[in-house]
């Protein structure tokens, strides 16, 4: 595929932000080019906006090339980029499954986009046809989030291959949870298919949504145009190290952990009369259907335990979205919810 056809204008005659260190890469020297303070005391200098040591360092955990990745302010920074690299504001549109995250429905407001939203089949098994057949010759992006939020459910692999190989655009494959699920990643889709853009968080299991840290996974191509779009020191100083450091902890164990207990609380869930169904999860969540789910949140709000209440959702009513905690925290859960209507 032509990814430069499918590029804005603006974009693609954009001349990026040159930073002050774009001539010297020497890590000593002296620094009389950033109107920085002299002063060290650890955050005085500007970070790399190429952030090449964190993504070596990301990228050996995870298996991507430096050069195929784009790490951003959160997963959201490289959502609102698809937006602004790809869409002309006013004329594109964009598909993506319903339900499903909020926030490319949030960035496609704010760019002023159309969305163009595509309801999952009623087992949440993916539309296929259906999505294919909601494009026009305005269509840049399709989204699709697998494991699904809030259903849970991965998707096929061979029906998201079909969207990617039949899509005139840019499919973008969220997989934030990824880490639970049971099916790999489609990283190794990438090389043979350069439409493709996956999305992975260090939010979830890596256990780090308050650094901000998210990453886009593409050709190198479209890598760079999110390198050339995105704001020049995207990625702070005390995020990179603070990422850094905590990338050693003992992930595998924690997600082994969530795994377990989402099984456990899957069966202790589905024995309460007043819950109708506990769908099958592959992520660290629980989508529950129960008689009145606005009830049971507010009980539950009322005994300081808060879940997300997806009763207004198409295909949801009546659920709740509960997220796997610790052992303790999900024996109180259910101990609380065994003093429901009893
Ligand atoms: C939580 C979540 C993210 C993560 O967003 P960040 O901005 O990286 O914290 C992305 N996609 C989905 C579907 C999520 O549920």
């Amino acid at each position: 595929m032509e990814i430069k056809k499918l590029i804005r204008k603006n974009i693609l005659a954009l001349t990026p932000y040159s930073t002050a260190r774009d001539d010297y890469d020497g890590q000593i020297g002296t620094f009389l080019d950033a109107n920085e303070s002299p002063f060290e005391n650890g955050y005085n200098r500007y970070p790399d906006p190429r952030q090449l040591v964190l993504k070596e360092r990301i990228g050996m955990k995870r298996g991507i090339r430096p050069e195929n990745m784009f790490l951003g302010n959160g997963s959201d920074e490289a959502i609102d980029l698809m937006f602004r690299i790809f869409c002309n504001p006013g004329q594109d549109n964009v598909i993506a499954i319903a339900p499903s995250y909020g926030m490319y429905e949030v960035a496609a407001d704010i760019n002023d986009v159309e969305m163009r939203k595509v309801l999952l089949n009623s087992d949440f098994s993916l539309p296929v046809a259906s999505l294919l057949s909601a494009a026009d010759k305005n269509s840049k992006l399709l989204f699709i989030c697998s494991p699904n939020n809030p259903t849970g459910n991965s998707f096929l692999r061979s029906d998201i291959m079909a969207v990617v190989e039949s899509f005139d655009g840019i499919v973008v494959v969220d997989e934030a949870y990824i880490d639970f699920a049971d099916s790999p990643s489609l990283i190794e889709e990438l090389p043979s298919h350069d439409n493709l853009v996956i999305l992975q968080t260090m939010s979830k299991a890596w256990g780090m949504a308050g650094l901000r840290c998210g990453l886009a996974i593409a050709s190198e191509e479209i890598i760079n145009f999110m390198n050339m779009v995105k704001y020049p020191y995207n990625i702070n100083l005390a995020t990179a190290e603070n990422v850094t450091r905590l990338l050693d902890e003992p992930v595998a164990d924690r997600i082994a952990m969530i795994k377990s207990e989402r099984e456990k609380l899957s069966a202790r869930l589905q024995e309460f009369d007043f819950v109708k169904r506990v769908y099958r999860s592959d992520a660290n969540f629980l989508l529950v259907k129960v008689d009145d789910a606005d009830e049971l949140y507010n009980f539950l709000i009322e005994r300081q335990i808060i879940v997300r209440n997806r009763n207004r959702v198409k295909l949801c009513d009546n659920c709740l979205r509960i997220t796997v905690g610790t052992p303790v925290e999900n024996i109180k859960v259910v101990d609380t919810l065994s003093t429901y209507k009893s």
